[in-house]
């Protein structure tokens, strides 16, 4: 059994996204059935609706920063009820029985996790579709709370930009006395920068849009570094203790691994399309590393939710019709984007 969902798709790499008539399974004990209100547009939407990782089978339903009320539930659910708000991110499903998604890394699963959309459904078949639509079934405990007194479009970014950001942060003990860089001022970036902030450090953006040093300002940083100003960054040489990269395109990676200190960590989150070019000893002269992270576990995803209700934290967002998706993924090709854009997915139903 299943419902016939409204939805936007990319039926291929270079068409544009467009309507699409998908099917949701009937919720059974363990799922809750949400409405979804509001979905923000990640940067890795575009890389899959356009293929640029090589990994997707079409139509592609993009969608992992999802915010909705509770429309119906399963028997066993026992956190959810009909009327509340709920939340799902990048995932979906995991195995659940090996060792990291025992320890609460399911985006690190030994057999890999369900995402949202563009995966395969490992328990129902086909293919997964996500937040460009309707409405979504998702196990309750794939499901988020979100907190009651943030303001719900702007929670929806959380789920992707803010996990994806909170928890190399938090991974690598960014805090007070520190000195803390962001690569990239759009959806993931802005919310490096609110938490790398909040959680006390001194902090540097590093951006290509001389337009955006003001708001980065006003988003958390201490200071803004034009990244094509060779003698600014050199201001900076040797002198960071952690960097993080939120940057979707190719750029040089060489150019902040020398702005690190000694035994300094650049941690890359931004997922470009092409492989980097990394110099050996920008690493060795230093003993620096270079790292990677992807979103984070559902329980420091709740964790992160929560920190967000306690200190106010959400998105900068600007709110577009899903008619209007096209026109924000050139925009987010052009750097123009303040700084995520969120579905107000009532549209669809224009
Ligand atoms: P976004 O909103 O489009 O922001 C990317 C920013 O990167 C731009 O606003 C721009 O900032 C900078 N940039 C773009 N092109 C550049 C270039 N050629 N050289 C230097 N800087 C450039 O994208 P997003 O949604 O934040 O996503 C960022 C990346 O993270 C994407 O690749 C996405 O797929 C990836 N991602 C990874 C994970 C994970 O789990 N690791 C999760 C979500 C997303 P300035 O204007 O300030 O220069
Ligand atoms: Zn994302
Ligand atoms: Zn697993």
């Amino acid at each position: 059994m299943s419902t016939a969902t409204k939805s936007y798709a990319a039926p291929s790499a270079t068409a544009p996204l467009a309507p699409l008539t998908i099917e949701r399974r009937t919720p059974t004990e363990a799922d809750v059935e949400i409405e979804i209100l509001y979905c923000g547009v990640c940067h890795s939407d575009l890389h899959q609706a356009r293929n640029e990782w090589g990994n997707s089978v079409f139509p592609v339903v993009p969608g992992h920063e999802i915010v909705g009320r509770v429309t119906s539930v399963g028997s066993g659910v026992t956190r959810f009820k009909v009327g509340d708000m709920a939340a799902v991110g990048c995932m979906v499903d995991s195995c659940r029985t090996c060792p990291n998604c025992k320890q609460g890394l399911e985006q690190y699963c030994d057999n890999n996790m369900t995402q949202t959309y563009n995966d395969d459904d490992r328990k129902y078949g086909g293919r997964t579709y996500g937040g460009y639509s309707e409405r979504i079934v998702v196990d309750e405990n794939y499901t988020l709370k979100i907190p009651s007194n943030l303001e719900a479009a702007a929670v929806a970014p959380l789920l992707c930009a803010g996990i994806t950001t909170y928890s190399p942060l938090r991974h690598w003990k960014v805090t007070k006395g520190q000195k803390v860089g962001i690569v990239g001022l759009g959806g993931l970036g802005h919310m490096g920068l609110k938490f790398a902030h909040a959680f006390g450090a001194k902090v540097v953006l590093f951006t290509t849009s001389p337009g955006k040093a003001e708001d980065a300002k006003r988003l958390g940083a201490d200071e803004v570094v034009l990244s094509k100003d060779a003698e600014a960054m050199q201001k900076h040489a040797r002198s960071f203790d952690f960097i993080l990269d939120c940057v979707s395109a190719d750029h040089d990676i060489n150019a902040y691994i020398n702005l690190l200190k000694v035994d300094g960590t650049l941690t890359l989150v931004g997922a470009p399309e092409k492989p980097l070019a990394i110099g050996a000893f920008g690493l060795l002269m230093g003993r620096r590393s270079f790292a990677g992270s992807g979103i984070g576990g559902i329980a420091e995803t709740q964790e992160m939710l929560d920190f967000c209700g306690e200190h106010n934290i959400v998105s900068d967002i600007e709110m577009i019709d899903i008619h209007q998706i096209n026109d924000a993924y050139d925009r987010l090709l052009k750097s123009d984007v303040k700084y995520r854009f969120v579905i107000d997915m009532a549209s669809l139903k224009k």
